[in-house]
């Protein structure tokens, strides 16, 4: 089945701001939220699709790809960065504090205190080298685990979690406040309906230990400063039974010695002799897969930028490699010798009194004329 525009899914124009964004998406997952349409098959489509547009939408670095390529450009299977999931991160970034006003007690109760991990953020260093070619490298997070002694219940091993007499295990206490009733978060159990009178000694009680994760994380080629690398499961291990979160692995590409980056355009600067400028020569240049040559021809100006095709990066969402510009330096010589100054006097004398040889110069001083009027 085609997948329809993200943006005509949201029914806001392809202008639109973050806020306008966010807006129309709260009020579509209000409105097929399952929770208020339970078994309809229909509205629960309406609320993935809406989901999916959001979550791609909300993300500068996707919206860009999305705009340019469509939905190639997003689609996880084609390498993009973190892929679309259904009830991800921004899910309950958004939805943390309203849902839990609408559909609070039902909620709580009824999933036992079950709370998803927290997501991580990890920044990756990556060398240019690395991030072009793309490699495997073993990160080290420090993070929550379920603990093992207790199995994650949090209770002493022998022992289980008894029913919490503050709320008799509802997870929900009703409070009177003036004319209101008001339904909260047990305060004793923290909304779980279970209480630990004999606390595991290895986590104390909490379920989760401290503990740094060793993993292996695979980047593909092209990635550049910004991008995610989604690892599903690899967050925080969540309390009371509830799925653990994710760890999002952002990249941060190093500046590099030679080469300047932007985007899919490699740059260089190569400095170039002064004769070799002016004669015309071939030089060498350093590309990431090593030296190539190239010809400059006669009359080479410092700036002048030399494009060789390919020699940049292939993007990581797809399409031709993008190129190496390398701007051109013209370098004045130093430390001459008495011969040496004696030939460039002459030429020096040799140039008197015809400016067509320096063709920057000339027009240059006729500016300088004209600006003062004097002629
Ligand atoms: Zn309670
Ligand atoms: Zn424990």
């Amino acid at each position: 089945m085609a997948k329809r525009d993200y943006y005509e899914i949201l029914g806001v124009e392809r202008g639109a701001s973050e806020a306008e964004l966010k807006k129309a998406y709260r009020r579509l997952a209000m409105k097929y939220h399952p929770d208020r349409n339970p078994d309809d098959k229909d509205a629960e489509e309406k609320f993935k699709e809406a989901n999916e547009a959001y979550e791609v939408l909300s993300d500068a670095a996707k919206r860009s790809a999305y705009d340019q390529y469509g939905h190639a450009g997003v689609d996880p299977q084609m390498g993009g960065a973190g892929g679309a999931g259904f009830g991800g991160a921004n899910f309950s970034d958004i939805f943390g504090d309203v849902f839990s006003d609408f559909f609070g007690g039902a909620r709580g109760g009824s999933r036992g205190g079950a709370q998803r991990g927290s997501d991580l953020r990890y920044t990756l260093e990556l060398d240019l080298e690395e991030a072009v070619r793309g490699t495997t490298v073993t990160i080290r997070v420090p993070t929550l685990v379920g603990c093992k002694t207790c199995d994650g219940s949090g209770a002493k091993k022998g022992t289980s979690p008894v029913t919490c007499t503050t709320c008799g295990g509802i997870g929900q206490v009703r409070m009177q406040q003036g004319f209101f009733s008001v339904q909260q978060t047990c305060p004793r159990c923290h909304g779980s309906g279970k209480m630990i009178t004999d606390p595991c000694g290895s986590c104390h009680g909490q379920g989760r230990v401290e503990e740094s994760k060793t993993l292996s994380v695979k980047v593909p080629p092209g990635v550049d400063t910004g991008d995610r690398i989604r690892l599903s499961g690899e967050g925080e291990a969540g309390t009371h039974g509830g799925p653990a979160g994710d760890l999002y692995v952002v990249v941060n590409v190093r500046e590099h010695a030679i080469f300047q980056r932007d985007g899919k355009h490699l740059y260089c600067e190569v400095p170039i002799s002064f004769a070799d400028a002016a004669l015309g020569g071939e030089l060498e240049v350093p590309t990431l897969d090593g030296r190539v040559k190239l010809k400059i021809p006669e009359g080479t100006q410092t700036g002048k930028l030399f494009r060789l095709r390919g020699k940049g990066v292939a993007p990581v969402r797809g399409g031709a490699a993008g190129d190496l510009m390398c701007r051109v330096a013209v370098e004045t010589p130093v430390n001459l010798n008495k011969r040496q100054r004696e030939l460039l006097d002459e030429f020096r004398k040799s140039l008197q009194g015809d400016d067509s040889h320096s063709p920057k110069a000339s027009g240059w001083f006729e500016g300088v004329k004209r600006f003062f009027g004097d002629v």
